[in-house]
């Protein structure tokens, strides 16, 4: 059966799809055969809104209820809209785990329509310039993705009450480039352990 859901820590994990605008060579997907922590992410089918919901129950046992598994959630926006207002009407908190390509993904920015609904974004930057970000992460949209993370980051400053920027440490990238990266936006920066990349 697909794990539409899973506890990590304090938080309820969300797995919505399979698809992304990425293809990290260091995603679960690839390390892991699609496990993490013994759970099989790969779904068989997307789940409806209504399944996502049944299997989140209580939203106020978690510390956070947080969109991130296989793929990037925003992808299906519409759901990630539905669920997030069933959650915060049931008094949870949410969190998406992005690429930050949704955006250009959808051709329109869809950050104010996520206004109300998200508490918290952190956008994962695997990169310091154009170049080691397409190198470290194959975004679908080359080089050029960079700069739209970049954008994507400031835009969500104006509709989410909380942006964090995220990178993995990966070996031979500097993460200390995009932590200035993330000061210069004006959003804190977090790391995360390279075998630890969905919390
Ligand atoms: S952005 Fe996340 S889900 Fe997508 S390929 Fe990279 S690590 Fe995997």
């Amino acid at each position: 059966m697909d794990t539409i859901s899973y506890v990590f820590g304090d938080n309820l994990y969300l797995n919505i799809t399979n698809k992304c605008m990425m293809a990290c060579p260091y995603c679960i997907k690839h390390k892991w055969a699609n496990k993490f922590n013994d759970n099989d992410l790969k779904l068989k089918k997307e789940p409806s809104c209504q399944e996502v919901i049944e299997s989140i129950g209580d939203p106020k046992k978690y510390n956070e209820i947080v969109f991130c598994g296989f793929g990037d959630s925003l992808v299906n926006i519409e759901a990630v809209k539905e669920i997030s207002k069933w959650i915060k009407e049931h008094d949870g908190k949410v969190r998406i785990n992005t690429a930050g390509l949704a955006n250009r993904y959808h051709g329109k920015n869809v950050l104010p329509e996520l206004k109300g609904l998200v508490d918290i974004i952190s956008i994962s930057l695997n990169g310091s310039n154009p170049k080691e970000h397409n190198e470290l992460n194959r975004p679908m949209f080359g080089e050029k993705s960079f700069d739209e993370v970049l954008k994507f980051a400031k835009e969500a400053k104006k509709h989410i009450p909380k942006v964090i920027i995220t990178a993995v440490e990966l070996p031979e990238f500097d993460v200390s480039n995009v932590k200035t990266i993330a000061n210069e936006i004006g959003v804190p920066f977090r790391i995360r352990s390279y075998l630890d990349t969905k919390e």
